[in-house]
C-alpha cells in the first residue's frame, strides 16, 4: 500500500502548508481519515503508517468497520473513532457505543438521547454541533445561514448549543459544517468564515462556552478551511482514493 503512504505524506504536507499560510501550527489541525466505503486494506495501511483518527458516517456499515478494526488491527483501542454523518435517533445507541467524537449533532432531542445512551454505557462523548451555514436545503444541521443578521436565528442556535453544553455525558467542543460542492475550493471560503464567526459570536455571548474546535474541510476544500481556522478536517478521497460506493 505504497500509494496510501504517498497520499498520507502529500495530505500532511498540504495541511502543514495551509496552516503555515495562516500563521498556525500544523499540529493544531487534526486530520480525520474518512474510511467510509473504502476497502479495509486501505484503512489498515494508514493505521500501519501511524494514523489514529478515523471517520465513518453510516450505521450499520460504520459499526462493522469498527468491529473489524478492533479485532484485526487495533487490540489496544488506539483509534479515535469519529462519527461524521447525520445521526438518526434510533441509531444513537450504536453510535454512542462505537464512537468517541460525534461531529454532527443537530437537535436537542438527539443530544438527550445520546446523553442517556452514554450514561448507560458509562462513557462521555465528545460532540460538535452541525451548523448549516450555507442554507442548502439538502444539508443537515441547525439552520445558521442568517445568524449574523437574524437575531432570532442566532438565538435558536445559541439555545441549542447551551442546552447541549449542559448535558453531563456530552462534552461540547465546537461546531461542524459542510460546504456546498463547488467547482473552485475558493468558493467555499465564505462558508468557513461564517462558521468561525458564528463560533466566535457564541463564545462572546457566553456564558462559559468553550468552543475550540471547528470541523470543516474535506478533500476538495480542506486547505481553504484550514486557512479560515479549521481545527479538524475530514478527508477521505485524498488519502484513500475513490470510494467503492457512496
Ligand atoms: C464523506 C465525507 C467526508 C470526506 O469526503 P472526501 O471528499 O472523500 O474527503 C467528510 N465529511 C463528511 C461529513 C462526509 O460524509
Amino acid at each position: 500500500m505504497d500509494e496510501i503512504d504517498a497520499n498520507y505524506a502529500a495530505v500532511q504536507a498540504r495541511v502543514a502548508g495551509a496552516a503555515h499560510r495562516a500563521g498556525r501550527h500544523p499540529a493544531d489541525v487534526t486530520l480525520v481519515a474518512v474510511s467510509k466505503a473504502q476497502p479495509f486494506e486501505r484503512l489498515a495501511a494508514l493505521y500501519a503508517a501511524g494514523h489514529r483518527d478515523f471517520g465513518e458516517n453510516r450505521i450499520p456499515a460504520a459499526s462493522a468497520v469498527v468491529a473489524r478494526a478492533n479485532a484485526a488491527l487495533d487490540p489496544q483501542r488506539q483509534i479515535r473513532w469519529h462519527f461524521i454523518g447525520h445521526i438518526q435517533s434510533r441509531k444513537a445507541g450504536d453510535v454512542a457505543a462505537d464512537f468517541s467524537v460525534l461531529h454532527a449533532v443537530d437537535s436537542l432531542h438527539l443530544a438527550e438521547k445520546l446523553n442517556r445512551e452514554a450514561e448507560a454505557l458509562g462513557r462521555t462523548l465528545t460532540v460538535m454541533v452541525q451548523c448549516n451555514v450555507s442554507g442548502e436545503a439538502s444539508k443537515f444541521g441547525v439552520a445558521a445561514d442568517r445568524w449574523h443578521n437574524d437575531p432570532a436565528q442566532f438565538a435558536q442556535v445559541r439555545a441549542l448549543v447551551l442546552a447541549i453544553d449542559a448535558l453531563p455525558r456530552l462534552r461540547l467542543v465546537g461546531l461542524m459544517t459542510m460546504a456546498p460542492i463547488v467547482p473552485e475550493p475558493e468558493q467555499a471560503r465564505p462558508v468557513f468564515v461564517s462558521l468561525r464567526g458564528l463560533r466566535d459570536a457564541l463564545c462572546e455571548a457566553g456564558p462559559h462556552l468553550t468552543l475550540t474546535e471547528l470541523s470543516m474541510g474535506m478533500t476538495d476544500d480542506f486547505e481553504v478551511a484550514i486557512e479560515e481556522g479549521a481545527t479538524i478536517v475530514r478527508v477521505g478521497r485524498a488519502l484513500f482514493g475513490e470510494r467503492l460506493s457512496n
